[in-house]
């Protein structure tokens, strides 16, 4: 078997996109951390700085990704507020920007169309060259409409960067130059980058519990610095829980202080994910089957796979076989079927490559089914080719 790897059918290489000066801002942040080297480092400015990370960490958790792209729970007008308000400390762009493109990567999720894919673009590209991509400037509003009808959210939209400027200068206030450096510059890396990591690594490193049809995975290191984030490939399997940890082991404060929040009546409606997800007993949707089978298929090189077919069979067998292709009105891959060529692969060899690949899935046999007949149809595809070329060379 070998692995064939899809075409990024909207960009060969999204690298090359990439507008380099709006970057200088985030290079600069980076740089500003090393101004600890004049300032020095104080224990206020060092608790102002992990206290930061924690706030912000949470309000990217429960405000950014849980409210705001996936409406996981309800909330007042004025703490919605305080949630975007907090969350564009951050400088990762307006809560909407976020919002809508956060939607856009779960409708695409490790398709060429995703905005950070690693299986597309890389690890580098998902965690942070997205961002200054000339395709992701601007927020798409109508997949955000919902919240863009707010004008205090527009405000915050337009003037992205004022919640964090006003932060800076309340942590410079508070504690001088270490304030600024140590308080607002080191804890604002750190939330970028432990919040770009569930863009990279949870779809690159950990446990896939559940078939999603796309590479979320449940990552426990990573939910340890997150604040539950890290279980991403539940977050993927069930989008609109405000619970990211399914199992009672799997640590998921910003769960916990939201859960909190409701008993004090500031959020409200938290939805949770029906037990048979959660037990992994409901059959998936078409689009996470074919999306699942199309990852299996896509272990088989149809090209090869054709050309080792196409030799055994020889010029005469490979154009009667093109005959039965146009003749019987058959699906090619059923054609294919009943050839029993050991070249093409069977049903047991999809099937195990497939075991192989997923998690286990109440809709394994579907997965299954699909894969092989994308891979018959491939290989069919390739073989009518092939014909078509030995019967013009003749
Ligand atoms: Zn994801
Ligand atoms: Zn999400």
């Amino acid at each position: 078997m070998t692995q064939i790897t899809s075409p990024d059918a909207e960009n060969s290489d999204p690298h090359s996109d990439i507008i380099y000066p709006s970057a200088i801002p985030f290079v600069l942040v980076h740089l500003a951390c090393l101004a600890a080297i004049w300032t020095g480092i104080g224990w206020e400015a060092v608790t102002i700085g992990v206290g930061l990370y924690w706030l912000r960490i949470f309000a990217i958790g429960a405000g950014y990704h849980r409210y705001f792209s996936h409406r996981a729970y309800e909330t007042s007008r004025v703490f919605q507020f305080v949630l975007a308000f907090l969350a564009q400390t951050t400088t990762q762009k307006s809560v909407l920007w976020w919002a809508a493109k956060h939607r856009q990567h779960h409708l695409f999720s490790d398709t060429p169309q995703d905005v950070h894919s690693p299986r597309h673009t890389g690890i580098f590209y998902s965690h942070l060259g997205w961002i200054f991509s000339r395709r992701h400037d601007h927020a798409d509003l109508t997949k955000i409409a919902d919240f863009a009808a707010f004008p205090e959210l527009m405000w915050l939209h337009r003037y992205e960067q004022a919640p964090a400027i006003l932060l800076a200068i309340a942590c410079f206030l508070a504690d001088g130059w270490q304030g600024l450096v140590i308080g607002f510059f080191w804890s604002t890396v750190a939330v970028y980058h432990a919040t770009f990591s569930i863009n990279s690594i949870a779809h690159l490193s950990g446990k896939q519990r559940y078939v999603t049809g796309d590479d979320s995975r449940n990552n426990w290191f990573l939910a340890l610095f997150t604040m539950g984030e890290g279980w991403h490939n539940n977050h993927h399997a069930f989008q609109s829980s405000v619970r990211q940890g399914f199992r009672w082991w799997e640590y998921d404060p910003t769960y916990y202080l939201l859960s909190a929040l409701r008993l004090t009546g500031v959020v409200w409606n938290l939805k949770s994910p029906p037990i048979e997800v959660v037990e992994n007993r409901r059959q998936l949707g078409s689009r996470v089957v074919r999306r699942a089978a199309e990852q299996v298929a896509g272990r088989f090189n149809a090209e090869r796979i054709a050309h080792a077919a196409a030799s055994v069979l020889g010029a005469e067998r490979l154009a009667q076989l093109h005959a039965r292709f146009i003749r019987a009105q058959e699906r090619a891959a059923d054609v294919l079927r009943d050839l029993n060529l050991p070249e093409i692969p069977g049903e047991s060899e999809i099937r195990g490559c497939a075991r192989a690949m997923l998690a286990a899935s109440p809709s394994f046999e579907d997965i299954a089914a699909k894969a092989h007949q994308l891979v018959l149809d491939a290989i069919g595809a390739r073989l009518t080719l092939l014909a078509a070329q030995a019967a013009g060379a003749a």
